[in-house]
């Protein structure tokens, strides 16, 4: 497993393999992996001859007051975890190289982008797509690969990469969960015991829906009380940001729930806020 800190060679690097003909498949990341992480990973190892992980704590997709300073990092672990699945490259750019003095230009999706994350976490994206931008240019990917758990990021990347005719095929991977239901998280180390415990709430949550869905419930509005009603029976759930049921295409919420919708939810506990999402089926 080779370990690139610098651009330029890795930049080198990734244009051999191309010249030799090899497909590269890329995870970008922030590191602190876990199994969800480790998915991507696999996904790519099959579809790819080369993976590349990248492990990049991106400070311009944190607002100010949110969680970059203590974001939990461990690169030694990260790399024991990413030799042990085979993977040939991995890059650790410093913030400096990627953002140096005078960075004067960002990319920013202005449809999907707007709602939800990106009301909660004004200027989130714009600092998501500038980084998954340069990541591309640099690593040049034939596949990228994303997961579910964050929905709106990846049909905002999805749309980034279709205006912007790049030349990379997106790919969405499923949700991994804990065995209570709990979507994996590097954030998840946040809660503590109690917390933890009513964090299941969510995945209770969608559960629940998905019951009342099952038993004819059609209206979106509706289904959203009930969740929210559900989740504020846990006092650890301090706040709730939003819970919707939305076209998983638009990210718009829908007026009938007809079998193509996803539950987005975004709650705050003491010391973690938790985003997570559902497919609804009919
Ligand atoms: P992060 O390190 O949190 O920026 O996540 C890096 C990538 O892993 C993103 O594409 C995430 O959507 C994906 N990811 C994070 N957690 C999970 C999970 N529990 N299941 C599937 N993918 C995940």
């Amino acid at each position: 497993m080779r370990v690139f800190q610098k651009t330029s060679e890795l930049a080198s690097y990734i244009n051999k393999l191309k010249r030799e003909g090899k497909s590269v498949g890329f995870v970008p990341t922030m590191g602190y992996l876990h199994e969800g992480h480790l998915s991507l990973v696999r996904c790519a190892k099959r579809e790819n001859d080369t993976v590349v992980v990248s492990i990049f704590v991106n400070p311009t997709q944190f607002g100010k007051g949110e969680d970059f300073d203590r974001y939990p990092r461990d690169l030694d672990r990260d790399l024991k975890l990413l030799q042990k699945e085979g993977v040939e490259i991995v890059f650790v750019p410093q913030v400096g190289d990627m953002y140096p003095e005078g960075f004067s230009t960002f990319v920013e999706e202005t449809k999907l982008s707007r709602k939800w994350e990106g009301e909660f976490r004004p200027g989130h994206f714009k600092g998501v797509c500038t980084v998954v931008l340069k990541l591309f240019n640099i690593v040049k990917p034939d596949r990228a690969y994303f997961g579910e758990k964050d929905f709106q990021q990846l049909k905002v990347i999805q749309k980034m990469v279709k205006d912007l005719n790049l030349d990379v095929e997106i790919v969405g991977c499923p949700i991994v969960r804990e065995e209570d239901g709990l979507a994996m998280s590097s954030r998840n180390v946040y809660l503590s015991k109690e917390e933890r415990e009513q964090a299941t709430a969510i995945y209770q949550s969608f559960q629940l829906a998905q019951k009342l869905v099952k038993e004819g419930l059609k209206n979106p509005r509706e289904l959203e009380k009930r969740i929210v009603n559900f989740l504020k029976k846990f006092p650890l759930i301090k706040e709730i940001d939003y819970v919707a049921i939305v076209d998983e295409d638009t990210l718009e919420p829908v007026k009938e729930i007809k079998g193509k919708e996803r539950i987005l939810v975004a709650v705050r506990l003491p010391s973690a806020r938790l985003i997570d999402n559902w497919k609804l089926e009919i």
